[in-house]
């Protein structure tokens, strides 16, 4: 039997101390006791409560992942590697003025903004950089400001601790951008079963970022001296396709780094995430790279329709031409779903090889269908070799 009720202690014990905590921020905001300090979770007090909403909302707390999925969206939608799929398109801002200052194609902002004017929610949360380039999340009630807060910034931003701090009557009018694991917290905010806990307050829409880690700020920074960089120089990021670098844009020009370089500073945490397209969302968005031009690419993104909000959504961007769609190839879905399960198999090696056991998952069931399968072919590759 899952526990899926436990404490603040055990929170500490289980996530904070196993080196599991993403920084989502969803265990933040709803009592005195947790923090963020710099990008890290910390517990100022423990707290007795044997059922703390931080434990249940955790992203890396055991939970019966199936039936959240189950119960969130159509079960005919649902595939191993992704998710649930109703559509999967490129997207881009119509309007070209729309796509600049923006990480790929400003579909995201494009969408918040359309949902603000469309009176779909009437404030959004974003991500917001502070005088020490800390990322947070940040309620946007004017979609005219929205613009402001776009780009990717590869750190960690405890979003859904804003969320938590909003008043219950907004919550439901109110969307957020989110990684996977931050979308992950609010679904399990969606469908927690916690005395007295009322789920009429949680998000009016969620749009999910693909992700593939984020960095540590300050291993981050040592690794920008390096080059002769601080962060303050900083005016984007990107990950190109197929050359293993990051690179990174800068007032004075831009500067490659090797992946090899960058590694080290990934969060521990990320090691061991199993979602690579933010599943729990309505609709998730990410880098379009395929097909022979990459370059032409890199103004795109790459879109996964979810739920039916999302499919409402996409749908008035299309009619009021906010979004300009290029249908996707199938070998394009087939790319990001070879890479979706590429991040499951690697995720549940790096836990195993933690726990030093398949039976001990940490925050995983043994059970779960998607765990089942991806250990399964690990399993099975070890055998023949
Ligand atoms: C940490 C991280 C890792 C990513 N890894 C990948 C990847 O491996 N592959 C891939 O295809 N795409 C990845 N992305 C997504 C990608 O960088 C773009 O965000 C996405 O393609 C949307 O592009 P856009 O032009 O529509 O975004 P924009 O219109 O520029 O909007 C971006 C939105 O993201 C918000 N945001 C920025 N940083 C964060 C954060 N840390 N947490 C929450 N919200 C944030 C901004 O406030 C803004 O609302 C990653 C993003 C992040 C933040
Ligand atoms: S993963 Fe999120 S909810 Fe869990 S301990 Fe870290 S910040 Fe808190
Ligand atoms: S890789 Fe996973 S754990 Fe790390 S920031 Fe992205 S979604 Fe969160």
């Amino acid at each position: 039997m899952i526990k899926k009720s436990g404490s603040q202690t055990e929170l500490k014990k289980n996530v904070l101390e196993q080196s599991l905590c993403t920084g989502c921020g969803a265990c933040v905001g709803l009592c005195p006791y947790q923090v963020i300090y710099d990008d890290r979770t910390v517990q100022l007090f423990n707290c007795d409560l044997p059922d703390g909403k931080c434990y249940a909302f955790c992203p890396r707390t055991p939970a019966d992942y199936d039936h959240i999925r189950k119960s969130l969206f159509n079960i005919d939608d649902l595939t191993p590697e992704i998710g649930a799929v109703k559509g999967y398109y490129f997207s881009r801002a119509f309007d070209p003025r729309q796509r600049v200052n923006v990480q790929h194609g400003g579909t995201v902002t494009v969408l918040l903004e359309l949902a603000m004017a469309e009176g779909m929610i009437d404030s959004a949360i974003v991500s917001s950089r502070n005088n020490e380039f800390e990322q947070h999340g940040l309620l946007v009630t004017d979609q005219n400001q929205l613009r402001g807060y776009s780009k990717s910034w590869f750190t960690v931003s405890p979003t859904v601790s804003t969320f938590n701090r909003i008043p219950d009557d907004r919550k439901k009018r109110t969307g957020v951008v989110a990684t996977p694991c931050q979308a992950t917290a609010l679904a399990k905010m969606k469908t927690a079963e916690i005395p007295g806990y009322n789920r009429s307050d949680l998000p009016g829409l969620v749009i999910g970022l693909f992700c593939g880690w984020t960095l540590s700020m300050g291993k981050f920074s040592n690794l920008l001296g390096r080059y002769g960089v601080s962060l303050a120089d900083l005016t984007g990021m990107d990950i190109p396709a197929g050359k293993n670098i990051l690179e990174i844009f800068t007032g004075s020009g831009l500067i490659s780094v090797p992946m090899a370089e960058v590694d080290h500073c990934v969060r521990t945490a990320c090691r061991y995430c199993m979602d690579s397209t933010a599943e729990f969302a309505d609709l998730s968005v990410g880098a379009a790279r395929f097909g022979a031009d990459c370059e032409e690419m890199r103004g795109w993104n790459q879109i996964i329709v979810r739920s039916d909000r999302g499919k409402q959504l996409l749908e008035l961007a299309i009619a009021k031409r906010a979004l300009q769609i290029r249908e996707a190839p199938p070998s394009a879905l087939q790319e990001l779903k070879n890479a979706a399960a590429g991040k499951k198999k690697k995720a549940l090696k790096n836990i195993v090889e933690k726990s030093h056991s398949t039976k001990n998952l940490l925050y995983l069931k043994s059970d779960d269908p998607i765990v089942r399968k991806y250990l399964r072919v690990d399993r099975k590759r070890k055998r023949k070799s």
